[in-house]
Order: C-alpha cells, then sequence, then structure tokens
C-alpha cells in the first residue's frame, strides 16, 4: 500500500471550514496543501498553501489542480462526480473516492444503501411527478418531509408539510429534478457519530453525540451523548456498518434519530469530517480531521478517545458587522476553545466559527460553551 508522506501535496476540493480544519492538522504534520473553490481567499485558501480558483463542476481545472498534489480529498459533497471520477482516470490517489460521492449525494440512493445493510431508515417515497406526489401523501401521510433528493444542506431543499396546500406549494417552490417524500419522524434526540476507516479497513468510531439544530442549522453538540449503553453500542455497529459498505477511506459522519425506547433511524451519512465532530479536536486523542488526512495518506489511524467529556456550539455571524468582538471575554474560561474561519462576511446565520468547552460532564460543557458565546458579538469594522 502506497504511503503518502509529510512533505507531500494534499488536494482539498472545496475550500469551506471543513477544508480549513483539515489544513491546519495537515500543515502540522508536514504536508503542503493545496485547495480548490469558486471563492478567492476561502477558508481553506487562507492556511494552505495555495488555492485554485474555480468551479466545482471545472472538470480541466480539477486535473490541473489534481495533476500538483500527491493525492486527492473533498470537504464538500456537493462538488461534482465527474471532476472526482476523471481524477481517478489519472490514477492519482483520490480519497473517498466518486463511488462514495455517488451513494452519498443522492438521498435517495443514501437510503436506498442504508436499507440494503440492514439499517433502518425513516420511510420514504420518491416524487418526481405531480402523480407521485399524490401517491407518496396517501401511502405515507401527514407530518412528512418533502425534500430535493440532491444539493440540500443546513435545511436548504426541504420543507415540513402538515397538508396538502403545503405538500402542492414546496413541491412547486424546490422545482427539482427529483425530490423525496419522509415520513416526518417524531425524534427523541438527534444524534450522530463520527467514524474515520483507513485504507487498511481499520475504523476509529468516535462517541456518539447529541445535537441540537436552530432553524435546520447545528446549534449545539454535546459528547458524549446522553445515550444508553445499548443505544451507544448500536450508533457504533451501524458507523462500523456503513464505513464497510460504502469502503470508503477517509472520515464520514452519520446522522441519526433516536425513537423514545432508543432505536435509531439513519438520517443522512456526511462522506466528510462533520460540524458534530468539531469538538474531537480540543477532545480526543486524534481529530476527526488527523484521521482524515491519515486516511488519505494510507497511514494508521489514531486513536479516537476523548480526553474530557465536551460540547461544541456553533457561531453563526448575525448580519450586523464582520467584526467578531469579545474574544477575550469568551476565553476568561480556561476550559474554553475558540475556533474562527476567516470568513470575511459575517451574514445572518452564516456559520462563522464554533466554540469548544471541556467540562468535567456533558452537561456542564455544554454550559460553559454558551456562556462564552454569549460574550461574543458582531459589530461594524
Ligand atoms: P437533513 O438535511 O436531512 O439533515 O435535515 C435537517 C434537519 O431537519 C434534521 O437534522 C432534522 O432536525 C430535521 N428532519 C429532517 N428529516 C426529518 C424527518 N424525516 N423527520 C423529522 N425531522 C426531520
Amino acid at each position: 500500500m502506497k504511503t503518502i508522506l509529510p512533505g507531500a501535496t494534499i488536494g482539498i476540493l472545496g475550500g469551506g471550514q471543513l477544508g480549513r480544519m483539515l489544513a491546519l492538522a495537515a500543515k502540522r504534520m508536514g504536508y503542503k496543501v493545496l485547495t480548490l473553490d469558486p471563492a478567492p481567499d476561502s477558508p481553506c485558501g487562507q492556511v494552505a498553501d495555495d488555492q485554485v480558483v474555480a468551479q466545482y463542476n471545472d472538470i480541466k481545472a480539477a486535473l490541473e489542480f489534481a495533476e500538483r498534489c500527491d493525492a486527492v480529498t473533498y470537504e464538500f459533497e456537493n462538488i461534482s462526480v465527474q471532476c472526482v471520477e476523471a481524477i481517478e482516470h489519472t490514477k492519482k490517489i483520490m480519497r473517498p473516492g466518486s463511488d462514495v460521492l455517488r451513494v452519498t449525494q443522492d438521498r435517495l440512493s443514501e437510503k436506498q444503501f442504508v436499507r440494503r445493510l440492514g439499517i433502518g431508515t425513516t420511510e420514504f417515497e420518491r416524487v418526481v411527478t405531480g402523480t407521485d406526489l399524490e401517491a407518496a401523501m396517501k401511502s405515507l401521510g401527514f407530518p412528512a418531509v418533502l425534500k430535493t433528493a440532491r444539493g440540500g444542506y443546513d435545511g436548504k431543499g426541504q420543507a415540513v408539510v402538515r397538508d396538502r396546500a403545503q405538500a402542492m406549494d414546496a413541491f412547486h417552490k424546490f422545482d427539482a429534478k427529483t425530490m423525496i417524500w419522509e415520513r416526518f419522524v417524531p425524534f427523541a434526540r438527534e444524534l450522530s457519530i463520527v467514524c474515520a476507516r483507513g485504507a487498511d479497513g481499520k475504523t476509529a468510531v468516535y462517541p456518539v453525540t447529541e445535537n441540537s439544530h436552530e432553524q435546520n442549522i447545528l446549534d449545539t453538540t454535546i459528547a458524549p451523548a446522553k445515550v444508553s449503553p445499548k443505544t451507544a453500542k448500536d450508533a457504533a455497529k451501524i458507523a462500523e456498518k456503513i464505513a464497510k459498505g460504502l469502503g470508503i477511506v477517509g472520515t464520514f459522519c452519520v446522522e441519526l434519530f433516536e425513537l423514545k425506547g432508543g432505536k435509531l433511524l439513519v438520517n443522512e451519512i456526511a462522506p466528510r469530517p462533520h460540524n458534530s465532530g468539531h469538538y474531537t479536536i480540543d477532545a480526543c486523542a486524534c481529530s476527526q480531521f488527523e484521521n482524515q488526512l491519515r486516511a488519505v495518506c494510507g497511514l494508521p489511524l489514531g486513536s479516537p478517545e476523548m480526553r474530557s467529556p465536551a460540547a461544541m456550539v456553533n457561531v453563526l455571524g448575525e448580519g450586523k458587522g464582520d467584526q467578531l468582538t469579545g474574544a477575550e471575554k469568551a476565553l476568561s474560561d480556561e476550559n474554553v476553545h475558540l475556533h474562527i474561519y476567516g470568513k470575511p462576511e459575517a451574514s445572518a446565520r452564516r456559520k462563522m466559527g464554533h466554540v469548544t468547552a471541556l467540562g468535567a460532564n456533558p452537561e456542564a460543557a455544554l454550559a460553559a460553551a454558551k456562556s462564552a458565546r454569549k460574550k461574543l458579538a458582531w459589530t461594524k469594522k
């Protein structure tokens, strides 16, 4: 098995905060980093050695980019499969591969894949035409969540529908080629589990975390989640099964719904490091980003073990200015860590950074993280 050693160049398709944190892990280990993103001076581009400014579907640019790298990965699942395939055809190391992307880019193929592994998902129907919509309303009923099969994130391209009028409205508004009608899951909690799988097939499974969302955007994560030992074990088994089933090399995350009674359903798979795994930078022996790097490079994975209970809260823009203030107050608690992504514009609800706090238990960590966040504010420069 070929190993990519420090000094080599890692290519990251996508230049957002996930790429930035991966690049920071790579730089620490002595790698060079090249990123590709349409926005110049992207969060990842700011810490990478160089950035190629190109669209995610520009095959020519992707090939020129890959030519300059020893191994390529992605930090964003909505990049074009064709670009990833084109890179694979050059025999360049491309991890995870296009097969993983193809399954996970489409909510229908993803759910079908998960079900084939014998893992539960919410019930769903494919919706392309108005007739499909009528059939889904009849067979699965209300309430439901109508989502575009592709391209959605942070709640974009999805709507909770409670009656026929709302369903019709969302169907016409999305105007997507393919949609999915999901039965609304009255979940007790939302959980997620991050896992890395190395080129040798070995896995590093992080503890299951509990997540809360605000307007469909992740707001807080506590780690470990307060679940029964059985639920924690079931989540780890699901992650292992999906890792093997996908044959993924890299870090990925499985978002789960926990039903009353502890049963787990898979909501979605993200084939990359995940917002709910950011706490691993400060709280685990080896972070989700370092393990992504190690997997891509064919190196042995690091331990996912937690060194302390932790909580992460996202810091969103407020649309009131682009200058963050209050860091000196937020950091007055020595167990608080501040991560800011370098985005120039703090528009309302944009993910600008996060706070991780360590604590004696997850609740104490969450209280500390929230208290630190309250001390931060956005003002005009
Ligand atoms: P997704 O983009 O699929 O991760 O959905 C974003 C959020 O919407 C989830 O984290 C849930 O809070 C909610 N959601 C999505 N699908 C469902 C569902 N079938 N039932 C209930 N809530 C859902």
